[in-house]
């Protein structure tokens, strides 16, 4: 990882060289703005410690510039700086975008545990990249391999038709060729006739070629398919197969195709109910199911899976004359079908490499997702910070108000009679009411400000530095505009009201102190008769 030093004055950057030097961390070093500005698109910097003092461009107009790069507007800043303590610098190097600032002397233990924080959430940032590469590669693929399915699910079905129409036209096909030779015997034929009964019989006889092609095409012609790939697939480790069929003679039939194969060990189970037992008891890879079973078909076992949400991956093995099921049952969430005329040694192992190989990429694809959700900060329908965020964001805040002597406000504020709209218009409509205010109070706050969803319909909002006289009309502001505000779901048109608690960090001992006052702010304010506005105050407390 990378950090950027700018400091006109060496003897700075060789001091902070020192606090920070650790292994894998490569501290680069400009003298001067401009060095640092061209250092900054060379590089891919965790962050940037930036000199306010400097002759030519001081550090503030630096971080306007790297700002309103789109490259490098989003690596991190902190300024580092001796004399402007005063509060309008503090506020300048927000302005600017600073995510920090720290004084000279600089105390060597809170610099680093500052950089740390932000190489660690470099080191994040990175994680998440290449999950979602990963995870972009992995969808790709099974895309493809979707695709390489339907068309050969298009094909087979294509066939099949084409077949069924061949049978079709052989019956009547049949009948004149018949009609025709029995008019040729006729005896008192003239030429013409002849020549007719001639020209027919040689039209039935290319049709009749052409009804036997399509028939023949069905059954013996190679479908374009990996079930005729000539390549027999070894496998590296154990795979567990479990056949579901009521006689066990299906699972001797496998065997004999697979002997070569002693890493795939068989079980057999006679009906739904012992397969799902073992289901329960067994870690299995893959399902071999037999369309008719005694207690149900194929089709009733996926939903059964389904339900019990199994994610052991199903072929079904169908008999002659069940080709039509296939794309019924893939629809239904079958990994594969094979059918039992089908069934040879490389046949059998390409589908089972094939399925292994797709269960794993959904298994993959589902981790990933998994992973960006754990690691997201974002709540989805209001595209507000989510609770996580923000009580990690709190904490910092609080201290740092504590420690620059600033001050610092906490709200909640909370939907009022939010169940009404659930129970009286459904769930779709509390979501779009919820989208709604979250993207209004989004607008609504300072850039500084950071917004969150807290709960299910509670919102907070922490605003570092603030003016305590202002903060109470800004957000009486905000809870008439929601009042104001009217909502339309399925031509039915209705309004929402809000209850907004306040609390200021210079009357709490904690964060979480913090939190318990703005918390008995809107608690006051909701039994007071809710769509208001209420100041924490430790000796009483002011209703708006
Ligand atoms: P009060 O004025 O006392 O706050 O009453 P209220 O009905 O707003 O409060 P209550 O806590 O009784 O109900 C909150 C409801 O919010 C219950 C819950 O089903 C609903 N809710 C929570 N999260 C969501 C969500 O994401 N979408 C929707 N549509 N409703 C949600
Ligand atoms: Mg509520
Ligand atoms: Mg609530």
């Amino acid at each position: 990882m990378k950090i950027l030093i700018v400091d006109d004055k060496p003897a700075n950057c060789l001091a902070l060289q020192k606090i920070l030097a650790k292994p894998g961390l490569n501290i680069i070093e400009a003298s001067s703005g401009n060095d640092a500005l061209a250092l900054v698109l060379e590089h891919d910097f965790a962050l940037i410690l930036l000199d306010v003092q400097m002759p030519d461009m001081d550090g503030f107009e630096t971080a306007e510039i790297i700002r309103g790069n789109h490259e490098t507007k989003h690596i991190p800043i902190i300024f580092v700086t001796a004399i402007s303590k005063e509060q309008k610098y503090i506020f300048k190097g927000y302005d600017k975008g600073a995510v920090d600032y720290l004084f000279k002397p600089l105390d060597p233990d809170i610099l680093k545990s500052k950089v740390n924080v932000f190489l660690e959430l470099y080191g994040q940032k990175e994680v998440l990249k290449k999950t979602n590469i990963e995870l972009k590669k992995a969808n790709a693929r099974i895309l493809e391999q979707q695709e390489a399915l339907i068309e050969e699910e298009r094909i087979k079905v294509l066939l099949q038709m084409a077949g069924a129409k061949a049978q079709e036209l052989n019956q009547p096909l049949a009948s004149l060729l018949e009609n025709i030779a029995l008019i040729g015997e006729i005896k008192d034929n003239t030429a013409k006739t002849k020549e007719c009964i001639y020209r027919m019989k040689v039209s039935g006889q290319k049709i009749l070629d052409i009804t036997k092609k399509i028939n023949t095409m069905n059954y013996a012609e190679p479908i374009p398919s990996y079930y005729n790939s000539a390549a027999v697939v070894s496998f590296n480790r154990k795979i567990q197969i479990l056949v579901v069929d009521d006689s066990e003679d299906v699972v001797e039939w496998f065997k004999a195709f697979l002997a070569d194969q002693d890493l795939i060990v068989f079980s057999w189970a006679e009906n739904f109910k012992d397969s799902f037992a073992m289901l329960e008891r067994e870690q299995f890879d893959i399902i071999f199911l037999d369309h008719i079973l005694k207690d149900g078909t194929s089709i009733e076992y996926l939903k059964n899976i389904d339900e019990k949400s199994i994610e052991t991956p199903v072929i079904v093995v169908t008999g002659y004359g069940d080709e039509m099921l296939a794309s019924k049952l893939i629809q239904l969430g079958a990994y594969d079908y094979l059918p039992k005329s089908r069934i040879n040694t490389e046949s059998l192992s390409r589908v089972i490499n094939n399925t292994l190989e797709r269960a794993r990429l959904r298994k993959d694809v589902k981790k990933a997702q998994a992973k960006m959700a754990e690691m997201s900060t974002v709540d989805e329908l209001t595209t507000l910070y989510n609770r996580r965020y923000f009580i990690e964001v709190l904490e910092g805040e609080f201290e740092r108000a504590d420690r620059y002597e600033t001050e610092m406000a906490l709200i909640m504020m909370d939907l009022d009679y939010f169940k009404k709209i659930n129970d009286s218009l459904g769930h779709p409509a509390g979501d779009m009411v919820l989208s709604d205010t979250g993207k209004r109070l989004r607008r609504h706050v300072r850039k500084s400000d950071l917004a969150c969803r807290y709960g299910g319909e509670e919102f907070a909002v922490i605003l570092p530095n603030v003016r305590k006289d202002s903060i109470f009309s800004a957000y009486e502001r905000f809870r008439e505009m929601v009042s104001k505000q009217s909502f339309k779901y399925e031509s039915k048109q209705f309004h929402i009201t809000v209850s907004i608690g306040i609390a200021f960090s210079n009357d709490a001992e904690s964060a979480n102190d913090l939190l318990a006052h703005a918390d008995q702010a809107l608690y006051q304010a909701k039994e007071t008769g809710r769509n208001r506005t209420v100041i924490y105050n430790t000796n009483a407390i002011s209703v708006g």
